[in-house]
Order: C-alpha cells, then sequence, then structure tokens
C-alpha cells in the first residue's frame, strides 16, 4: 500500500534533515528517507562533528604538553588515550543523531530507513529492510549529498590508505601520514594527526593551498602550518601507491611533469575533493539530467523537472553543512508558498585548525579580477590585548569595502577563535553595513572581537591600537 505526502525528502543530512523540519513545522506531510541507518548525513557522522571533537581534543592535548608549563600548570606525565579519544567523539555524534530523530518526532516528520529512489512524477519506491514500498508525494527533495572524490590508480581501503571517514577513526597514531591534498579536510585532519605525534607531509597538485581562499590568508597559513611541522610539497601530483611492502611507497612528481620521487609512509590520506552523490536515484524517471561532475541544476531549489527540488552537496556553490541547511530551510518554506531564499554572498568559510581561519565574502583577488574598487583595514592579533594575554599573537583580520560607499565586501580571519568572530561580520554583511557602522560599534575589552573592530576602523584609516 502506497502513502501520501506532501514532501518526500530522499537524504537525512543537514539539507534534508533541516528541510524536513521546517516543512514539518510549516504544517506540511513529511517523510525523509535516509539509507545509512542514522540521520545526520556526511555532518554528523563522518564530517564536521567526528573531526571537531577530535581537532578539540588533540588542541587540548598539544597545549597541555606544550603550553601549560608556560602558564604554571604542571600535569606530570601526559599520556595520550587514544580509544579515549574515539571514544567521546563517537558520544559526541550518537547524541546529536538522536537529537534529530527527537527534533523528527517533534515536528511529526515520518523517518524512513531505506534507499530512496525516484520513480517517476510524484513516487519514491524505498528499499527497506522489510522489502520495497513506495511513497507518493506532491513534491520530491533530492538531498542526497556527496561523496570522496576517488585518485585514480590510488585504492581506498581505509585502513592505510583511507579518506576522511577512515582518518577519523585510525586505531593507532600513523609514525608518517602523507596527505594528498592541501584543502580543508587535509588540514584538519593533518593537524589532528600532528597534534598526536605523526610526521605530516602534505603533497597538493596546486601552487598553493587552500585554493579559492583570499592568498594573503592561505600563504599566512601555510607558513604557520609549516612553524607547526608539517611540510608541504605544492605543485606535485601523486602517481601511485605502491601497497605491497610493510609500509607505503608514495610516488609523486612534479604537477608540470619531471623526475619523480618515492616516499614512504605509514597512512595515506586521499583528500582531493568531494563529488555530488547523484547516481542510482531515478533521475531519468523525471527527465533530470545531471552536468558532466554530477550536480545537478536549479533555480530557486527547482529543478528542470515539475515539483522536484534539490538541496545541499548535490547542487552547485560550496558544500558546506551550513549551506545545505539554509538551502534546505528556504526550500521547505518555497514549497510551502513562502518566499525563501539564500544570500549565496554571505555564506562563511571555516577552517578549524589552529589557528583558526575564517571568510566571508569576496577575497582580494576576486575583487581585483572584477576591478571592483575597494578599501582595505588590517589588524594583527599581536596587537590585541586579549591575543597577548592567552598568548595567542598568530594572524590577523583583513576587512574589504567599496571604495565609494564603504559597504563590507569581504572578510578574511586567520587567529585562534576566528571560526566564532566571524558571525559578527556575517550578520554586518547580512545588513548591507558599511565597514564604519562596525568601527563604531562597541565591542567589549579585553576581547578578540576588539581587533575586527580595529581592522574596521583601519578601512577609514583610523585604527587605534597598533
Ligand atoms: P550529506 O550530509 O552528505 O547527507 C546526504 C545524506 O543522504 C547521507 O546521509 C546519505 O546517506 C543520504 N543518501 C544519499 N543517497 C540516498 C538515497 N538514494 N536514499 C536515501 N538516502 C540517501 N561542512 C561545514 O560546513 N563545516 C565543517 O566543519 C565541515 N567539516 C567536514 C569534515 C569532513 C571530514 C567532511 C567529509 C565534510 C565536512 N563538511 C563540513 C561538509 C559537510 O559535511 C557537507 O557539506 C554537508 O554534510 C552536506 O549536507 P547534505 O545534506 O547536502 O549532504
Ligand atoms: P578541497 O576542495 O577543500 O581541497 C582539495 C585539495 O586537493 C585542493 O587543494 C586541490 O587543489 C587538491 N587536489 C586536487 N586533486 C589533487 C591531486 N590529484 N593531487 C594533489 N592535490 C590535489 O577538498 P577536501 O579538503 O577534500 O574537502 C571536501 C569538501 O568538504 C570541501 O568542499 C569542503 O568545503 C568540505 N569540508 C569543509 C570543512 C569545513 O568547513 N571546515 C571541513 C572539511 C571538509
Amino acid at each position: 500500500m502506497s502513502k501520501m505526502y506532501d514532501v518526500v525528502i530522499i537524504g537525512g543530512g543537514p539539507g534534508g534533515y533541516n528541510c524536513a523540519i521546517r516543512a514539518g513545522q510549516l504544517g506540511l506531510k513529511v517523510a525523509c528517507v535516509e539509507k545509512r541507518g542514522r540521520l545526520g548525513g556526511t555532518c554528523l557522522n563522518v564530517g564536521c562533528i567526528p573531526s571537531k571533537a577530535l581537532l578539540h581534543a588533540s588542541e587540548l592535548f598539544e597545549a597541555a604538553g606544550r603550553d601549560f608549563e608556560g602558564l604554571g600548570i604542571r600535569t606530570g606525565g601526559l599520556e595520550l588515550d587514544l580509544p579515549q579519544m574515539l571514544k567521546q567523539k563517537d558520544e559526541a555524534v550518537d547524541g546529536l543523531t538522536k537529537g534529530i530523530e527527537f527534533l523528527f518526532k517533534k515536528n511529526k516528520v515520518d523517518y524512513i530507513r531505506g534507499l530512496g529512489r525516484i520513480a517517476g512524477a510524484g513516487k519514491v519506491e524505498v528499499e527497506g529492510e522489510d522489502g520495497t514500498e513506495t511513497l507518493e508525494t506532491r513534491h520530491i527533495v533530492i538531498a542526497t549529498g556527496s561523496e570522496v572524490t576517488p585518485l585514480p590508480g590510488v585504492e581506498i581501503d581505509e585502513k592505510r590508505v583511507v579518506s576522511s571517514t577512515g582518518a577519523l577513526s585510525l586505531e593507532s597514531v600513523p609514525g608518517k601520514l602523507v596527505l594528498i591534498g592541501a584543502g580543508v579536510i587535509g588540514l584538519e585532519l593533518g593537524s589532528v594527526w600532528r597534534r598526536l605525534g605523526s610526521e605530516v607531509v602534505v603533497v597538493e597538485y596546486l601552487d598553493r593551498i587552500l585554493p579559492g581562499m583570499d592568498g594573503e590568508l592561505a600563504k599566512t597559513a601555510q607558513r604557520t602550518f609549516a612553524k607547526q611541522g608539517m611540510e608541504f610539497h605544492l605543485s606535485t601530483k601523486v602517481t601511485g601507491v605502491d601497497t605491497s611492502g610493510d609500509r607505503l611507497n608514495v610516488s609523486m612528481e612534479p604537477a608540470a611533469g619531471g623526475e619523480s620521487q618515492t616516499i614512504e609512509a605509514d597512512t595515506v590520506l586521499v583528500c582531493i575533493g568531494r563529488r555530488p552523490y547523484t547516481q542510482g536515484l531515478g533521475l531519468e524517471t523525471v527527465g533530470i539530467e545531471t552536468d558532466d561532475r554530477g550536480f545537478i541544476a536549479q533555480d530557486h531549489f527547482r529543478t528542470s523537472a515539475e515539483n522536484v527540488w534539490v538541496v545541499g552537496d548535490c547542487t552547485h556553490g560550496p558544500m558546506l553543512a551550513h549551506k545545505a541547511e539554509d538551502e534546505g530551510v528556504a526550500c521547505a518554506e518555497r514549497i510551502a508558498g513562502k518566499a525563501g531564499h539564500v544570500n549565496y554572498g554571505v555564506i562563511p568559510g571555516v577552517v578549524y585548525t589552529s589557528p583558526e581561519i575564517a571568510a566571508v565574502g569576496k577575497t582580494e583577488e576576486e575583487l581585483k579580477a572584477e576591478g571592483r574598487k575597494y578599501k582595505k583595514g588590517k589588524f594583527p592579533f599581536q596587537a590585541n590585548s586579549r591575543a597577548r594575554t592567552n598568548h595567542a599573537t598568530d594572524g590577523f583580520v583583513k576587512i574589504l569595502a567599496d571604495a565609494e560607499t564603504d559597504e563590507i565586501l569581504g572578510a578574511h580571519l586567520i587567529g585562534v577563535n576566528v571560526g566564532e568572530m566571524i558571525a559578527e561580520l556575517c550578520l554586518a554583511m547580512e545588513f548591507q553595513a558599511a565597514s564604519e557602522d562596525v568601527a563604531r560599534t562597541c565591542h567589549p575589552h579585553p576581547t578578540l572581537t576588539e581587533a575586527i573592530r580595529q581592522a574596521a576602523m583601519g578601512v577609514e584609516g583610523w585604527t587605534m591600537q597598533a
């Protein structure tokens, strides 16, 4: 027997579960189909949450061994209990995934466990443990997310050659860890294992790390990570990983071609990006085509098929949980006849390393390419009193504003806690604030946020503390 819904969402990650909850709040009859057996998607299960749990624990471990004594704190012998560190990470994940199940119940969302597939207009077939059922629905939302991009010639076994998923659960600290790709995952998970004792070597195809982020930010970040002990091979490609011996042999050569070299490693992490997960979804039954990279195109979340919508990593834009979440919410609102929208100009990006890296809006490179005249204010944490008391003086805040109107166009931060601090600038940009609005807003003293105010003052040349 088939069930009738207003909305059936395929995928229970940040895009899907937020869409489901919002649809429930708006009084729609909604079901969310998820195949992994747990809600929360990549983000909660094998992404944002477990990685941040390990980043937090490993940061404290490193600080205890490196910084505590200087602060007058003697701890005695310091020892790593890796099983406990992994357990507390799993507990954080468990608690949060169960929290979504609770929110589903509260908002009358049917959680349907199984593999979903579109079976023509208004029909979703679900293959579950107890067989196949068909859900009938007025609207379908595709929120199937993304998966690891494989590297041809390098087979991931999730033991010695791992993706981010394996790197979140290594049973011991690798002696030497080679990262293929100097993007967000490489730098975050590389930081975790370096802090716990691994020698970390990063191989990056491009001539810079963190492509897409502001160049000055990326350069400062690379210098800082190198000081922490990471070794970088830029403009270099991995051509193969030989797994036949006790240790791995990683072959690499200059990206432009040239002499190859081999380095040994205990673990290799392949982190060269993620790709949309849109295979086997029955898209052809409603006439949707993906682009050559597998993304589904949308206009205000509507696909080319009537009443079929798409949100999150499987459509274009940054592959970030909060972007997926915002799209999910706005999509539910549109289905309910409201005017949900996402401001793609104000989607922050944070790299949760130490120091953290945070950015929103346009980079200097983008503004130059657009020929847009801008002013810049920059303030170093070296001159911020709270950063001094906390012995965390690496980094800076940079604010870019329109040369004529003074509207903030972008902000780029590196330093302790900037992942939290960037929200102030997102809010300012959402309200189309001028840099002067931030510069004239009273900020508490002594806090790191004063560096934001000082950078904003710097746009008009009246920085006071440096
Ligand atoms: P997903 O979270 O991938 O969810 C899609 C869900 O759909 C999955 O659970 C999948 O099982 C399910 N599904 C797929 N096909 C079907 C089907 N046919 N039937 C039923 N179910 C299906 N982003 C941040 O913003 N901040 C971070 O700190 C951050 N850290 C990350 C760390 C790592 C290691 C990784 C890998 C990613 C990280 N991300 C982070 C990215 C973030 O996880 C994604 O952008 C986000 O999860 C995308 O949400 P989504 O709902 O589009 O897709
Ligand atoms: P990424 O796109 O951030 O970085 C991939 C890196 O690999 C790039 O620098 C790229 O130039 C490089 N690369 C590509 N092919 C290569 C090759 N053959 N050899 C060497 N280098 C190569 O991808 P990622 O780090 O895998 O992360 C995937 C996605 O997950 C990202 O889109 C990111 O937004 C998301 N994520 C976000 C967070 C966060 O917000 N804190 C954390 C983790 C992941």
